[in-house]
């Protein structure tokens, strides 16, 4: 039976204002490699994907192309283009680029983590589900607070997730809630369930991931992907 088309976007635009430095957080180097370089490898070599759309910066789509696209031999990379003010800008753009195919595998570039099984089981999750994010139940009790920050409730910990990427659609479901969300507008959307979730009341399945997949945000998360690299060595 002939496998479905899987198209990847990798997100690597945006400063990442929470790391406090100079070079945005996808691009500061784990063993001499930029962070983004992982992930685009680890899509390269799953058998799962067919292209790779990588979305980044204006300023960064040379260096992408001659530093990591062309040095490490990632063929599956189509595309490099340039993303948009907010992370759901960057992914319209992406979204733009597909001519057709079947599922639409969407990955922030600064989590290194990502394994070649997360992204097996995501392929098989989704081809039942349609719609699917990778995500791990938390440890700690959450709070939701005021605007003042005093606790208005405690969910249930047992039903609190964090959600990680890839998050994982048919391509007919979230080119049509993107293109919804670009023409009606929605505040503080942060992932691409939510944009699914909101724009067509489309049920999202949740698959378990590991807790090794972070993303990369702070000077903290830094010590922990250099000490991760170093014990994956
Ligand atoms: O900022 P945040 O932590 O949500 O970023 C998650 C991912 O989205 C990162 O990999 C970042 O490079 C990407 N992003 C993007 N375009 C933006 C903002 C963030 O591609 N405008």
């Amino acid at each position: 039976m002939k496998k479905n088309k899987c198209v990847a976007v990798v997100l690597a635009a945006g400063k990442g204002k929470r790391m406090g430095s100079d070079v945005p957080k996808q691009y500061i180097e784990l063993e001499n490699k930029p962070i983004v370089y992982y992930s685009l490898n680890v899509f390269q070599k799953s058998e799962v994907i067919d292209e790779i759309i990588l979305v980044t910066g204006k300023d960064e789509i040379e260096y992408c192309r001659a530093n990591i696209v062309t040095k490490y031999g990632l063929s599956k990379v189509t595309n490099i283009i340039e993303g948009g003010k907010e992370r759901y800008h960057s992914v319209y753009q992406a979204l733009q680029k597909i001519s057709s195919c079947d599922y639409v595998f969407i990955h922030d570039g600064a989590r290194p983590f990502i394994e070649e099984e997360i992204i097996t089981k995501l392929y098989h999750a989704v081809k039942e589900y349609k719609a699917c994010v990778v995500g791990v139940k938390t440890k700690d009790t959450v709070k939701i607070a005021n605007q003042e920050e005093w606790i208005a409730s405690t969910p249930n910990r047992n039903l609190i997730w964090n959600v990680q990427t890839p998050q994982v659609f048919e391509y007919g479901i979230i080119k049509t809630a993107y293109e919804q969300l670009i023409e009606n507008g929605c505040e503080n959307v942060t992932d691409d369930a939510m944009v699914v979730e909101n724009m067509l009341q489309q049920r999202v399945k949740l698959i378990e991931g590991s807790d090794q997949n972070i993303k990369v945000t702070t000077p903290f998360d830094l010590i922990i992907a250099n000490a991760f690299m170093h014990i994956k060595k």
